[in-house]
């Protein structure tokens, strides 16, 4: 495996980029503009400049890991991509409308994955044009810092597509923990449940953001509290999931809390949009309740 593709330069896909090109994989990385391909790249630099700041990288192997980013317009270039990994928005008919577009031009021995959060593998692979080389690769955020990958085998995944995964996953340094495909896999089918039960709390008036945050933090020995890590993973994201929860085992406990969905509808995703259950407006987080 040599060259990777990567669709959606949002947060994950930036950072899948990232770990790719620091691995030394050739990466090409695109959005649905050039522009805003090339702001993901922009926010690898930001990374790596950090990185160099703090004396982790040196300077010539931050340009090293950017000279083998190419921020590209579509995938119509993709048609070299040993891997293709799509990470673009949590939405089915956004995924779809990608496989079948970069369906078009992968190679016969291509692999082609997602980083879905919850959608099944399998029903996803129904988009793509050969399910046994489709895969799920659960990267965590922030990519370059979180060391696992989960990866979900689809009913049509062959053995050497997770084969391949599970190597290149070594060669990021991650550890790989395999689930079947069912809602939610592990991490957020065990998350999910938590940070919707913080926000249910939060709209019921059971305590204020920062003491849910800090209780559950310092109560349970976690590195942040729910709410916190909500805005980190993006609210918008956050209700994808817990839908695809709700609607794919039928099980009412898994119900999105009606303020997450109001702040979804307000346009309050978290850290990325500068507002969530906290403001990020100032130089320290400030909780808007
Ligand atoms: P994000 O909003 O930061 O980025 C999504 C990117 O996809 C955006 O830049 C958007 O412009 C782009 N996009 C939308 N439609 C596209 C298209 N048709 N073609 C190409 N690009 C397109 O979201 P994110 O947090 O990076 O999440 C991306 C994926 O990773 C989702 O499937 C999400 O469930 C998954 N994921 C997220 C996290 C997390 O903590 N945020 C963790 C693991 C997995």
């Amino acid at each position: 495996m040599q060259t990777v593709g990567v669709i959606g330069a949002g947060q994950m896909g930036a950072g899948i980029a990232q770990v790719s090109a620091a691995a030394g994989y050739d990466v090409l990385l695109t959005d649905v503009s050039q522009a805003r391909a090339e702001a993901g790249k922009a926010g690898i630099a930001k990374q790596l400049q950090r990185q160099v700041d703090k004396e982790k990288i040196d300077a010539a192997t931050r340009d090293a890991i950017l000279g083998r980013i190419a921020a590209v317009e579509g995938t119509g270039g993709m048609g070299g991509c040993d891997l293709i990994v799509e990470a673009a928005t949590e939405r089915e008919e956004i995924k779809r409308a990608i496989f079948a577009d970069v369906g078009r031009v992968l190679k016969s021995d291509a692999i082609l994955a997602s980083n879905t959060s919850s959608i099944p593998i399998t029903r996803l692979a129904q988009a793509t044009p050969d399910p046994a080389r489709f895969i799920g690769v659960h990267f965590f955020n922030p990519v370059p810092v979180m060391g696992l990958i989960e990866i979900i085998r689809g009913l049509a995944t062959s053995d050497a597509t997770v084969a391949a995964i599970e190597a290149y996953a070594t060669t990021l340094g991650k550890q790989v923990v395999r689930a079947n495909d069912a809602p939610g896999f592990i991490v957020n089918r065990v998350l999910m449940p938590f940070i919707n039960e913080a926000v249910f709390a939060l709209g019921e008036g059971v305590a204020t953001i920062r003491d849910i945050d800090l209780g559950c933090q310092l109560g349970l020995n976690h590195p942040m509290g729910p709410l916190t890590l909500a805005d980190f993973i993006g609210l918008d994201t956050c209700l994808e999931i817990t839908r695809v929860l709700f609607e794919g085992t039928g099980d009412p406990k898994f119900r999105p809390a009606p303020l997450l969905v109001k702040y979804v509808e307000a346009g309050w995703y978290g850290r990325k949009t500068g507002r969530g259950f906290y403001d990020y407006s100032g130089s320290e987080p400030v909780p808007t309740r």
